[in-house]
């Protein structure tokens, strides 16, 4: 699973850090960013679920 995020729209709502904690973090302005190993955990976490809650749709999943 590929896993995108267009840094420069997020406004940091953490709604996908919320919603899949494995995946998503933050950085220390609030901008989202990929955990380390986020993407080996992206089959077990929602992180469709969190790319459709993010408000500004800046977060593209894509399958390999
Ligand atoms: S849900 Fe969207 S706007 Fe909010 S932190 Fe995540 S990527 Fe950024």
């Amino acid at each position: 699973m590929n896993i995108t995020i267009a840094t420069d729209r997020c406004i940091g709502a953490a709604l996908c850090a919320m919603t899949a904690p494995e995946v998503f973090t933050q950085d220390d302005d609030g901008v989202s960013r990929l955990l380390p190993d986020g993407p080996q955990h992206a089959r077990n976490f929602p992180v469709r679920e969190a790319a459709r809650a993010c408000p500004v749709q800046a977060i593209t999943v894509h399958e390999d």
